[in-house]
């Protein structure tokens, strides 16, 4: 893995059993979209979503039935053996709730906080700071979530006010994404003020364009030393949402900035919440910056292949991997830092699967019909015949036994 030596510094927040920020991986979370009341719902896509890897996962507490069930949800989770800390998302009302439900508050490892949401003019600030005295009370921190479509208003009008007094104000988008990093900053000097600990905050300042995402964390990273916490909020639906996250996100860590990311996709109706996870491990993965899972380097196809017999077996390389990569976590050290190519013909296959562990090389059009393997550069093996795919499976299987070593128990 590639050593960011330009990783913005930040402080170190705890947050359960994980780390955001200092010198911690950056952290890969989540959220549900079951009624968090739905206890059994919210149990099984929590389990979903860590079990793809979400090391946080956050869930909306936004009335009684929600506050009340969140101590079970713990429970229940605690239980199937799922310690993946949760999040608890808070607006409007949180104040009331986190008071009239200690027990949440206990099963939380962490609260969002949207100053935006927080209550208007006089009200605001005692509400503000009711959420941040439970939070010094449980001992837990603090994301300070500023979110563009929730931007506070009271807040927004004064600088649009001030910047009109200029003698050269600023295009109103400039003073838009001034407003987003101030709203942030003194929402955690305040709560700082009131006695929650620079090291329980954490801040994320969400939009919904990219360049703006990349304009305001810039200014942030370098306004303050919280760990951000990265993402388009609203990203939109399927390739879309990937691209723009993609965009979004991927500059940011390139420069170092960013100590926690979730990829918010709008999923398909009745489709796989566990994408966003994914998603936001392909991004750290493929950036050198993290492994969770062996990669698939498959060529993208041409002429030179008529069937679509390489792009199958590429899908069930990647399936196969997918599904078994939890139980190789537990057996082998390093088994994430494997890569495998499938690749399509003569042209490239040979040589990107001797640059991988282990690769084949499919024949293409008019090609003989085998399909040599490599394992380390090496030419060990080749297959024929109508099981190519369960017999390269095979071999993943023996290389990954071969060569990493037993998880110490
Ligand atoms: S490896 Fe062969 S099949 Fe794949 S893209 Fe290159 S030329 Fe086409």
């Amino acid at each position: 893995m590639r050593i960011m030596t330009n990783r913005r510094k930040s402080s170190a927040v705890k947050v359960g059993k994980i780390t955001i920020g200092g010198h911690a991986p950056i952290v890969v979370q989540s959220m549900t979209n079951t009624d968090t009341a739905d206890v059994e719902s919210t149990v099984a896509q929590v389990k979903a979503l860590a079990r793809a890897g979400s090391e946080l996962v956050r869930v909306t507490v936004n009335n009684d039935e929600a506050a009340a069930a969140v101590p079970r949800i713990r429970e229940r989770l605690d239980a199937q053996g799922i310690d993946t800390p949760l999040v608890g998302d808070f607006h409007f009302n949180g104040h009331k709730l986190l008071k009239a439900h200690p027990a949440c508050a206990d099963a939380l490892a962490k609260l969002r906080i949207n100053p935006g949401n927080v209550g208007r003019g006089s009200k605001r600030d005692p509400q503000f700071a009711e959420m941040i005295e439970v939070a010094c009370r449980h001992q837990k921190p603090v994301r300070i979530g500023v979110n563009w479509g929730s931007l506070d208003q009271d807040l927004l009008t004064r600088m649009m006010d001030q910047n009109s007094r200029l003698a050269s104000p600023l295009p109103a988008l400039d003073v838009m994404r001034e407003a987003i990093v101030v709203s942030a900053l003194d929402s955690a000097r305040r709560a700082e003020s009131l006695g929650l600990p620079s090291d329980r905050i954490v801040i994320s300042a969400k939009v919904s364009g990219v360049q703006d995402l990349i304009a305001v964390y810039r200014n942030l990273a370098a306004r303050c030393e919280y760990p951000l916490h990265l993402g388009l909020t609203e990203a939109g639906m399927g390739s879309k949402g990937i691209v723009a996250s993609t965009a979004g996100i991927g500059v940011l860590l390139q420069e170092g900035i960013g100590d926690t990311i979730r990829v918010s996709l709008t999923p398909e109706p009745n489709g796989d919440r566990t994408q966003e996870v994914v998603v936001a491990q392909e991004i750290l993965q493929t950036m050198g910056l993290r492994a969770f899972t062996p990669m698939v380097i498959a060529c993208p196809g041409c002429g030179r292949t008529t069937s679509t017999y390489f792009q199958e077996l590429a899908q069930k390389i990647q399936g196969h991997i997918r599904h078994r990569m939890p139980e190789w976590r537990k057996r082998h050290v390093g088994v994430e830092d494997m890569t495998v190519a499938v690749m399509g013909c003569v042209v490239n296959g040979p040589g990107e699967s001797k640059h991988a562990n282990i690769g084949i090389s499919l024949p293409g059009t008019g090609e003989t019909p085998v399909a040599p393997v490599y394992e380390d550069g090496e030419k060990t093996v080749t297959l024929k015949g109508d099981r190519i795919a369960e017999e390269f499976q095979e071999l993943v299987e023996r290389y990954i036994e071969r060569t990493y070593a037993p998880v110490s128990r």
